[in-house]
C-alpha cells in the first residue's frame, strides 16, 4: 500500500462505511492489516535495559508557571485514540522529555527543549500536537471536493515539522503515520532529491501534518501548493541546526514572510543548543515560552561506553580493520569527514570483505534510501557515513559508532555517538584522534569525565579537577 494512502485505500465499500462512521464519532475503527503495516509484529521491544535510569536524570524547566509533568501515559491529558496508538507503539513508560513536553504543549505554551539523543523527542512533539487535533480535526481539515479540484488545491497543514535532512524527514513522517492512525489527520512529507510531482499529488489529496525539509517546502509554498496560514503548531526538530547560519535565513523567510499563522504554538527540540542559537531562537518564540532541559545541554548518556584511541592518519585503515575484526558482527556506523573519504573507505572495507555500504550528500535520493535500508535490514551492517546521518536518525540496534574522523566540534560528536544506545539501550563509541584534533580534546575530555568514562593517558592533562 502506498505509504501515505492509508486513509484513501479502503478496499471495500463496507470498510469505507465503517471509517466514515468512525470519523463522525471522532475516531475510526481498528484495521488489523494497517496496524501490522504501521506498528510491525508484536513482541518487538523498543526500549533497553537502562530505560529505568532515565528517572535519575535531572530535569529543569525554566520559565513562568510550568505545568506539572505526568507520570504515566494513562494519566496524561491525551485523546483516548492517541493513548491506544501509544500502546500499539509499545511505549510503556514516558521518557522525561515526553513527560514534560506533552503537558507543556497541551497547556498551550511555546517550548525550547533540550534532551539527549535517542530519548524520544519525536513522540514528545507528535503525541500532544496530533492528540489535541484529534477531537477538532473533522472541523479543521481541508480536502479537495473532488478529483478535478485537486489540481488547484492548496494544502493547509495544521502541524508543520521542519527537519534538516531528507532521512530525518521520512523517519518523522513514518512516526507521524503511526500516531495519526485512526484519526482524520493526513500526514505528508516534502523533501528534495525525490520526485516533485509525487509529493505534489500527495499534497493535493489534503495534508494536515506536514514534515518538511526547508528547501522543498519553500518550493511548494512559492508555487502556491502549500498555505501556511492554518498552522497551529510549528515544530523545529534539531532546532540548533535549523537556526544555524546555513538554514536560518530560509527558516526566517518561511516563518516571518510567508503568511505562517502568527497565532501558533512554536516548539523546538534538540540534544544540543549552543547559547548564541538559544538567543536567536527567542525571535521565533512567544515571550512566555518554557525552556526544558533534560540532563546537561549538549550532554550525552552514560549508556554509551566510549573508547578514545590515538591513531595517526596513516594507520587509521589498519586500525579500523582491527577494531572491526575484534567485535562480534553487529550494526556499526563509521563517520568520516568528506564525501570522498566515505567513498574510498567504503571501497577499502568492501575489498577487505566487510559487508558495508555508504551514504553521503552527493548520492542520489534512491542510493541514500537503499543504503539506509540495507543498514536497517542488516544486509549491510556496516555503514560509512558523513554528517548526513549524524542527527536524529534512529536505527534499532546500532551497537557501535566509530569516529574514524573526529567531527570539528563536540555538538556534532554528541549527535553522532547518539546513534547508538537509544531509549536506554547500551552502546559503544570508538573515536580515533590525533594531532589534527587538538582543538577539541579538552571538550572531549570533559564529555568523557561527565559520562564517567575511562580517560586515556594522552587526555589526562585536560582532566578538570573539582566540580565540572
Ligand atoms: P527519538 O529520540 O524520537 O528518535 O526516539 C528514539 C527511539 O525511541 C525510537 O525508536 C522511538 O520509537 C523509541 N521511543 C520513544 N519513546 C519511547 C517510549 N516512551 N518507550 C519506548 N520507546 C520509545
Amino acid at each position: 500500500m502506498n505509504r501515505a494512502d492509508h486513509d484513501y485505500n479502503f478496499g471495500s465499500s463496507r470498510k469505507r462505511y465503517e471509517w466514515q462512521q468512525g470519523f463522525e464519532m471522532g475516531m475510526a475503527p481498528r484495521d488489523p492489516e494497517l496496524e501490522k503495516d504501521l506498528f510491525g509484529e508484536e513482541n518487538h521491544v523498543h526500549s533497553g535495559i537502562n530505560f529505568a535510569k532515565y528517572d535519575s536524570i535531572k530535569v529543569k524547566v525554566r520559565g513562568n508557571n510550568p505545568p506539572p509533568a505526568f507520570d504515566h501515559f494513562r494519566n496524561a491529558n491525551l485523546h483516548p485514540v492517541m493513548k491506544e496508538n501509544i500502546q500499539l507503539a509499545r511505549y510503556e513508560v514516558p521518557t522525561p522529555v515526553q513527560r514534560h513536553s506533552i503537558t507543556i504543549v497541551t497547556a498551550g505554551r511555546d517550548l525550547m527543549a533540550c534532551a539527549q539523543t535517542g530519548s524520544g523527542k519525536t513522540a514528545a512533539f507528535l503525541v500532544p500536537t496530533c492528540s489535541s487535533l484529534f477531537a477538532t480535526a473533522p472541523q479543521l481539515v481541508s480536502r479537495p471536493a473532488n478529483r478535478y479540484e485537486a489540481r488547484s488545491f492548496r494544502a493547509k497543514p495544521l502541524v508543520l515539522i521542519i527537519a534538516p535532512t531528507r532521512e530525518l524527514c521520512t523517519q518523522i513522517f513514518d512516526e507521524a503515520r503511526r500516531f495519526c492512525y485512526r484519526s482524520m489527520l493526513r500526514p505528508c512529507a516534502v523533501y528534495g532529491g525525490a520526485g516533485y510531482r509525487g509529493q505534489e499529488i500527495e499534497l493535493e489529496k489534503g495534508c494536515d501534518v506536514l514534515v518538511a525539509v526547508p528547501g522543498r517546502l519553500m518550493d511548494f509554498v512559492e508555487k502556491g501548493k502549500i498555505d501556511l496560514s492554518h498552522i497551529k503548531y510549528l515544530v523545529l526538530d534539531e532546532a540548533d541546526r535549523m537556526l544555524d547560519m546555513g538554514f536560518e535565513p530560509i527558516i526566517r523567510e518561511l516563518v516571518e514572510r510567508r503568511g505562517l499563522n502568527r497565532n501558533r504554538q512554536t516548539l523546538m527540540y534538540s540534544a544540543t543548543f549552543p547559547k548564541d542559537i538559544r538567543m536567536l531562537a527567542r525571535d521565533f518564540l512567544r515571550p512566555d515560552y518554557l525552556f526544558l532541559q533534560v540532563g546537561r545541554v549538549g550532554g550525552t548518556t552514560t549508556d554509551i561506553t566510549q573508547n578514545v584511541l590515538w591513531v595517526e592518519e596513516a594507520q587509521k585503515r589498519e586500525r579500523l580493520k582491527e577494531v572491526l575484526l575484534k567485535q562480534p558482527p553487529c550494526r556499526t556506523l563509521i563517520f568520516v569527514d568528506t564525501k570522498r573519504s566515505a567513498d574510498s573507505l567504503d571501497q577499502f572495507l568492501f575489498e577487505s570483505n566487510f559487508p558495508c555500504t555508504s551514504i553521503h550528500g552527493d548520492r542520489t535520493q534512491r542510493e541514500r534510501e537503499d543504503a539506509l535500508m540495507a543498514f536497517r535490514a542488516g544486509k549491510c551492517p556496516i555503514l560509512v557515513a558523513t554528517a548526513v546521518v549524524a542527527r536524529g536518525i534512529d536505527v534499532k540496534n546500532v551497537m557501535h559508532v566509530i569516529n574514524y574522523d573526529m567531527p570539528p566540534g563536540m555538538d556534532e560528536f554528541i549527535h553522532r555517538i547518539g546513534r547508538t544506545a537509544r531509549v536506554g539501550n547500551a552502546g559503544l563509541a570508538t573515536s580515533f584522534v590525533n594531532h589534527n584534533n587538538m582543538p577539541i580534546l579538552k571538550d572531549l575530555t570533559k564529555v568523557l569525565q561527565e559520562c564517567k568514562q575511562q580517560i586515556p593517558d594522552f587526555l589526562q592533562k585536560y582532566v578538570t579537577r573539582g566540580p565540572l
